[in-house]
């Protein structure tokens, strides 16, 4: 299968770094080298940069209208080459075929929600106190964007970034995971293709701390958004700090699930186990920490022991795989010292534990029971395919618990009882909880965490909040 050498977008053309430096692109299936991608150093940047800002003035003097027929030729293209950016996005990331397929197609949505929100950015005529004076709230794009996105859904972050930015106004220069560059690459060619004007969009790669001490410093960019760690947050986020940038962050989770006495249980099992190791279980709303009533907590066990010992794991280009290999060796890494703290700890391994084969990053599906409170497994985000199981008494315990963390990005819950669902719904502290079903994350639904966990949304009219400056007019008549 065909894997693409990866450039930077500068200006509206695709280019090799300035010093031509690039660096290697692995399948995380087979430890192979597939590709390169180019590594930008800072005479790169200060182009992009430049072009950003130009691009900028380019794309804001446009209608909201004609932006938003230029959006959805975009997604249009997107379609139209999904099983292409499909198969790229599986063997630089490692997630089964149908998975990418559903992230290409996803992103078309996007773009087209974000194209059709953005022609209903309003202002405001707000009545004045005084006859002789009229006032108006004006919504304008804040400026070009520096978006910072990670390896899990290299499609689905770029886009959430790309599409809110462009629905505004605003011009964006993406930095990307060198980890999985081409598929990123590959959606935001579909915007040069439909016709973005030069610089509206940049992408670029290289070493993630020189770029983005670069950027956010730089007095183009006006606007920051990152998703990945807690901790690269947390300095992202300083960072733009001093130098007074909007910022966006959606960081780490470690979603409870609480499955209370009165659920469907079969319903539970079949989502949980559905949500769990979707990409490997490296989502950061995937399900952790696993509440169970204690009148459920062995069948629950047992039932998610049996059916994550029966997932195929494999290359994800394998028709038949449902769990792909960990992006990168780093989470093989760490899976391992999960699993090992986890034993230390007593909890009961039920399934998985343990690396597949000696090529490839594939881990199996792992399941904990009894985990101990102190257990790394039920404090750090594992970001893999990692399950821990405990079990309680009442529901007001099983909230305290989910509460615990300095996290608060989603949360699950199984319950028949709407009393329930309402004490859920008032108790849990995250940005989305999901009642009796899986994760379902749309363009037109709030999309982000609170506490550690980030702040900003990148879904729904909010989205579009995050990329605008509010301004007031007051005229009075003379
Ligand atoms: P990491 O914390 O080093 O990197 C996470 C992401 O941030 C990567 O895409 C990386 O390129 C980027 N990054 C790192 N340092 C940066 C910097 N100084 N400036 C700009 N970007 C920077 O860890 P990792 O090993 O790549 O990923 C592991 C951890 O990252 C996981 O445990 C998980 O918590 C988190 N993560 C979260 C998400 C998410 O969707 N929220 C996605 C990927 C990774």
């Amino acid at each position: 299968m065909n894997y693409p050498n990866t450039q930077l977008l500068i200006n509206g053309s695709w280019e090799d770094a300035a010093d031509g430096r690039s660096i290697p692109v692995l399948n995380p299936a087979t430890d192979q080298e597939i590709g390169r991608v180019a590594h930008a150093g800072i005479a790169d940047l200060d182009r992009a940069l430049a072009a950003a800002a130009s691009g900028f003035e380019a794309w804001r003097n446009k209608s909201a209208f004609e932006r938003a027929k230029t959006m959805r030729r975009a997604a249009a293209l997107v379609r139209e080459r999904a099983p292409e950016i499909a198969a790229v996005l599986t063997q630089e990331q490692g997630k089964p075929l149908a998975e990418a397929k559903m992230e290409t197609m996803a992103a078309a949505d996007i773009i087209e929600w974000f194209a059709d929100e953005g022609m209903r950015v309003y202002g405001r005529i707000v009545p004045s106190r005084r006859q002789s004076t009229s006032q108006m709230v004006l919504k304008d794009p804040v400026g070009p964007v520096a978006a910072f996105t990670p390896w899990n859904f290299p499609i689905n972050q770029v886009v959430r970034k790309l599409a809110a930015a462009l629905a505004t106004g605003c011009s964006i220069l993406v930095k990307a995971a060198e980890e999985t560059p081409a598929a990123p690459a590959a959606l935001i060619k579909a915007f040069v293709d439909a016709g973005v004007p030069a610089g509206t969009v940049g992408l670029v790669y290289g070493s993630p701390d020189e770029i983005s001490r670069y950027l956010i410093a730089h007095p183009v960019i006006r606007k920051v958004t990152f998703t990945g760690s807690t901790p690269v947050g947390k300095q992202l986020a300083a960072l733009a700090g001093q130098h007074m940038k909007r910022v966006t962050m959606e960081l780490g989770g470690h979603a409870p699930v609480i499955i209370s006495e009165d659920a469907d249980l079969e319903l539970a099992i079949k989502t949980s186990i559905a949500s769990k190791f979707v990409n490997a279980g490296q989502v950061c709303i995937s399900p952790t920490r696993f509440l169970v009533h204690e009148s459920i907590f062995q069948d629950f066990a047992k039932a998610m022991a049996r059916h994550a010992s029966d997932i195929k794991v494999g290359d994800g280009m394998i028709e038949g795989t449902k769990m792909g290999p960990l992006a990168n060796p780093r989470r093989l890494v760490a899976m391992d010292e999960f699993v090992q703290d986890a034993l230390k700890s007593g909890a009961n391994l039920l399934a998985g534990g343990n690396r597949i084969g000696e090529v490839g990053n594939f881990f199996a599906p792992t399941i904990f029971a009894n985990v101990p409170l102190s257990a790394r497994l039920f404090n750090d985000e594992p970001f893999g395919p990692i399950i821990g199981i405990r079990s309680f008494d009442k529901l007001e315990e099983a909230i305290r618990e989910a509460n615990r963390l300095a996290y608060g990005l989603a949360a699950y819950a199984f319950t028949r009882s709407l009393k329930n669902a309402n004490l859920l719904t008032q108790g849990i502290e995250v940005g989305m909880l999901w009642i009796n079903q899986p994760a379902m994350p749309s363009a037109e639904m709030p999309f982000g965490g609170i506490k550690d966990s980030g702040y900003g949304t990148e879904g729904g009219p909010e989205a579009l909040e995050a990329y605008l400056n509010t301004r007031t007019v007051t005229i009075a008549n003379i």
